[in-house]
């Protein structure tokens, strides 16, 4: 992978250019926070965790949570030596299967699984 080319996307991604459903926004206000060290271990990859490619919601449960199966990220170089990892009960593994990208260079995707928010938007 190359570090510095999925850091340079990251930076230049801006956050009106992410999805703007609901769905999204409640991850992309939360994981952070709750999810410190998946946070982590994608920065030293150059990822934002807060700039998902795509996120695959559940529907929201009555107790006011909601699961996602899982949230994509885009890594820039080859793929090859992307290992495998779990970090705080969370998969960290490439993605067989997402969106086009639409972009031209040499990437990847990869998706962390799963993920456990609050559903902070039913409350807006
Ligand atoms: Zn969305």
């Amino acid at each position: 992978m190359d570090i510095k080319k999925t850091q340079d996307y990251y930076g230049s991604l801006g956050y009106d250019e992410l999805c703007s459903c609901a769905y999204c926004q409640n991850y992309i206000r939360q994981i952070q926070c709750e999810y410190p060290l998946v946070a982590e271990y994608l920065q030293e990859f150059g990822i934002n965790i807060k700039k998902p490619f795509e996120t695959m919601p559940l529907e929201p449960t009555e107790d006011g949570y909601i699961e996602y199966i899982a949230a994509q990220y885009i890594v820039y170089g080859e793929q090859a030596k992307f290992e495998k990892k779990t970090v705080n009960s969370v998969n960290i593994d490439i993605a067989d299967c997402h969106p086009a990208t639409r972009i031209e260079e040499p990437h990847f995707v990869i998706e962390i699984y799963p993920i456990r928010l609050k559903w902070i938007f039913g409350e807006l």
